[in-house]
């Protein structure tokens, strides 16, 4: 028998809204494999060897998109390590499309070899989301782009190129949003109804 397709949620919402910290809740509650996108580029960034390093750490601090070429491998590589690891075939994808090259590339790449389940999408306003990553750089997140000058280029391009994205899955049926305006808990007690039902 063939091997099922991996099961993918992706999670959207702007910088701060909550993304990171509600997947570490899922994969604590149900069989989910947690990838974020963002984390898996600054490993690749970190990585001596990698000929995309310097191209990664620009795009991160100026707020920009990665080409996808590079985050769609990284999560394919990611996926497979996992499966290969015997964790499962259910992933949270955190961050992840950010705009039409990912959402494209992605489909081309990936789209056939996955069965996306839905999109998970915190809600929460700008004013929140700041304020989390300020004191989340503030109580030393070591990020390079968890400062006002990024931040303000992050939110530009989630408001320009992702926003965007979370709306053409609206359009086909594929959202399921939660407030992420509220406290860490209240927040999960909504995501958990959404992966129990
Ligand atoms: N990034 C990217 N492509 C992705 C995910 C992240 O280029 O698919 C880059 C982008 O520069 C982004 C940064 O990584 O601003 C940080 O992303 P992360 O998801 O860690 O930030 P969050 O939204 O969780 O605060
Ligand atoms: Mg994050």
């Amino acid at each position: 028998m063939a091997a099922e397709k991996p099961n993918v949620v992706f999670v959207l919402g702007a910088p701060g809204a909550g993304k990171g910290t509600q997947c570490s809740n899922i994969v604590e509650k149900f069989k989910y494999v947690h990838l974020s996108a963002g984390d898996l580029l600054r490993a690749e960034r970190n990585e001596p060897k990698s000929e995309f390093g310097d191209l990664i750490a620009t795009h991160i601090k100026e707020g920009k998109i990665v080409p996808v070429a590079i985050t769609c491998s990284l999560l394919e590589r990611a996926m497979n390590d996992s499966m290969k690891a015997g964790q499962g075939n259910n992933f949270v994808i955190d961050g992840f499309p950010r705009n039409q090259d990912n959402l494209d590339g992605w489909n081309c790449q990936m789209g056939d070899k996955t069965n996306l389940k839905f999109v998970l999408f915190f809600d929460c306003p700008e004013e929140i989301c700041i304020d989390r990553c300020i004191s989340r750089g503030a109580a030393g997140s070591g990020r390079t782009d968890d400062n006002k000058e990024s931040l303000k280029k992050r939110f530009e391009t989630y408001v320009t190129s992702t926003k965007p994205i979370i709306d053409h899955y609206a359009e086909k049926n594929l959202v399921k949003k939660v407030d992420g305006s509220r406290s860490a808990d209240a927040v999960f007690t909504d995501v958990q109804a959404l992966f129990s039902s």
